[in-house]
């Protein structure tokens, strides 16, 4: 038996129940310890359960930094994140310890898509306030000026961040009749001809724009990429979505342009404080408001525990793992 068959159970930390088949797959390659109750890890009890692990399975809410990575040893062979987004993992510190990073892109595009397209919607249409106005059991009748919203179809829809989330939002948009714009860094010209899009500096895409859709990930310079001047930079009828990350926005400065008509309304599933929500949001109407409900489908979930699986395991085996946290902006 080889070194790395003598391996394959080795002590694995998943840090939240995941579903049966999920951990099933790994009880099969790895001596699996998961907690009994679903529910984040307390920093302490994260510290506490990682030492002399060769592999963690975690979520977006585990800070893996430094004192993790410490607290582990050197067993730790790969941490693999369930998310796309690793803004939880400390890359510099992992790759000082030649400790592999993984994450979980492409099985949850469609679900995060479709997520941003619901808070499209919502925002222009007021749905999420109709529900609440029905619900308060008022009166209410149809009327010709009774709850307007504003019109999707046909309006320019500026997309923030063009990689897999924001171009698969772009091709929703399609069936919108939209004209769509994009900015991201680099210029990718051939996905641009096929979705569309034409490309703009951020500041061209927010004056141009009737709905602003963000699809970055959090890092150094997209940290409070969305505060005061851009919001002053759009239209006061535009729509400002948020799927990406709470800390992209400044979520006073988003509350301060709602209240004061410098835009219409947004539709937010990410918070810079989360689970809080800045009060001044949560007061006003014209905001809808997701609980991070990008991922949360019951098929998306299942494929990115299986694929956050199949990345640690094939690490434990020696082998390539099927998404590595590569090169930048992945
Ligand atoms: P991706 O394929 O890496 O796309 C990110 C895009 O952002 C790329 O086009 C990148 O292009 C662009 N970008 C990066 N930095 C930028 C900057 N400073 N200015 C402008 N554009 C920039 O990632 P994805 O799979 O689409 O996921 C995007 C993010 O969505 C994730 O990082 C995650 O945080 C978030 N997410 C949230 C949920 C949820 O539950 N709400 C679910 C899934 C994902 P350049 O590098 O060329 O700029």
């Amino acid at each position: 038996m080889s070194d790395r068959e003598n391996d394959e159970r080795r002590p694995v930390l998943l840090t939240r129940p995941l579903a049966p088949e999920v951990e099933a797959f790994l009880r099969s390659h790895t001596d699996l310890q998961v907690p009994l109750e679903d529910r984040p890890l307390a920093r302490s009890e994260l510290l506490a359960r990682v030492g002399g692990v060769a592999g963690v399975l975690a979520m977006l809410t585990d800070r893996i930094d430094e004192e993790v990575l410490e607290a582990a040893g050197p067993s730790l062979e790969v941490v693999a994140d369930h998310a796309v987004g690793y803004d939880n993992v400390d890359l510099a510190a992992c790759a000082r310890r030649g400790i592999v990073v993984t994450n979980t892109p492409d099985v949850l595009t469609d679900a995060t898509a479709d997520l941003a397209w619901g808070l499209i919607l919502a925002a222009a249409r007021r749905i999420a306030e109709g529900d609440r106005l029905v619900r308060a059991r008022g009166p209410w009748e149809w009327s010709p000026s009774f709850m307007l919203g504003r019109e999707v179809t046909g309006k320019t829809l500026g997309i923030v961040g063009l990689g897999r989330i924001g171009q698969a939002v772009a091709r929703r948009a399609a069936g919108f009749s939209m004209r769509i714009l994009a900015h991201s860094r680099r210029p990718q010209p051939e996905t641009e001809e096929a979705l569309g899009v034409a490309p703009r500096e951020l500041d061209a895409l927010l004056a141009e724009s009737d709905i602003v859709t963000v699809h970055v990930p959090l890092a150094g310079e997209t940290r409070r990429m969305f505060g005061e001047r851009e919001f002053l930079a759009m239209k006061p009828t535009a729509i400002f979505v948020n799927t990406s990350r709470g800390p992209v926005v400044d979520e006073a400065a988003l509350a301060a342009a709602l209240s004061s008509g410098e835009i219409a309304a947004a539709g937010l599933d990410v918070y810079e404080r989360e689970p809080e929500v800045h009060p001044a949001l949560l007061g006003l109407e014209n905001v809808v408001l997701a609980p991070h409900l990008g991922s949360a489908t019951v098929e998306t979930r299942l494929a990115m525990g299986m694929l956050a699986a199949r990345n640690l395991v094939a690490v434990l085996h020696g082998e390539p793992p099927p998404t590595p946290v590569g090169s930048a902006g992945e």
